[in-house]
């Protein structure tokens, strides 16, 4: 079954429109989709519309920017009512947040002498309610800066970096009662990504599980084959599902587009093995055997 519970549009700091994202997705076979912005659900009614039209089943995700000591981690939410109040007005506070890290990030590039970068990155923001470091880079590498926003992000962008800078984000365990009260399945996203020491990822999980979250996200385009074996068994520890998702941005800088990311090891007990959808899904590929 080619599920997808991962992917990034216009409305974050993806490339593609909402409805593009759909439509290469259903083009590459993917069967279940979620689109999960960064802190934003304003792609999720062009999504499902272009859905319906692809024939592939929607399914409402968020990607929440929250902290752990001093790193960002991040929290997908999928199975979300885009509507809650709480979970909008949170979001939107993030949103506000992002902008004045945007201008702290550009006044920490004009200190070196790189001009107009919000302006700029604002220009690559397509969707003017959200802006992050993707955006930054996107503008830095057109000025030349670096060769590519990838290279963008080691020169400047990374803890370190003089275009660095530190930002308060929303608490994990306020983000995981966010997405439940919002009807949604909690998921710490790319674990492997986290610059954490064996003891501070457990104190993550912890919180994280004790929060209310559900699953761990095993299979990612930033994971290697170690990265699964070890957060397969440390779901298992913590009684969390296993979900998977592409975390699709670009599809010109990517090798890894909608649903391309393979199958989860078999030991993993799956977040979607009670979804309706997912039953569904199975019985009628059981069916044409
Ligand atoms: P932000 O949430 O604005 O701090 O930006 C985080 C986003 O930047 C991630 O979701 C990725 O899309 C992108 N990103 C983070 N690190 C890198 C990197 N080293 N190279 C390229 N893109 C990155
Ligand atoms: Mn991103
Ligand atoms: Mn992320
Ligand atoms: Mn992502």
């Amino acid at each position: 079954m080619n599920i997808d519970l991962h992917c990034h549009s216009t409305v974050s700091d993806g490339t593609l429109a909402p409805a593009e994202v759909v439509a290469l997705a259903a083009q590459r076979g993917v069967e279940i989709l979620a689109l999960t912005d960064h802190d934003d659900t304003a792609g999720l009614d062009a999504a499902r519309c272009a859905a319906v039209s692809a024939g592939i089943d929607f399914i409402a995700g968020v990607e929440i920017s929250a902290g752990w000591r001093g790193q960002s981690v991040h929290i997908v939410g999928v199975h979300i009512d885009p509507a809650d109040a709480q979970l909008a007005r949170e979001l939107a506070s993030i949103r506000v947040g992002r902008l004045r890290r945007a201008e702290r990030i550009a006044a920490a590039l004009e200190a070196v002498g790189i001009r107009d970068a919000l302006a700029g990155a604002q220009r690559f923001a397509q969707h003017a309610s959200l802006i992050g470091r993707a955006h930054f880079a996107r503008y830095l590498a057109e000025q030349g800066y670096a060769a590519d926003s990838h290279a963008v992000f080691q020169r400047y962008l990374v803890p370190g970096k003089l275009g660095y800078v530190a930002h308060e984000w929303a608490q994990v365990g306020d983000a995981v009662r966010w997405i439940r009260a919002a009807g949604g399945v909690p998921i710490l996203a790319h674990p492997g990504r986290y610059p954490f020491g064996t003891a501070v990822m457990h104190e993550l999980l912890q919180c994280f599980k004790q929060a209310g979250g559900a699953a761990l996200e095993v299979l990612t385009s930033a994971h290697d084959a170690g990265d699964v074996r070890r957060f397969a068994a440390l779901a298992r520890e913590y009684g969390l599902l296993a979900s998977h998702g592409s975390d699709f941005h670009d599809p010109n800088h990517e090798p890894f587009g909608p649903g391309s990311i393979g199958a989860l090891p078999p030991e993993c007990a799956p977040v979607w093995h009670d979804w309706p959808v997912a039953q569904r899904l199975a019985e009628h590929a059981a069916s044409a055997h």
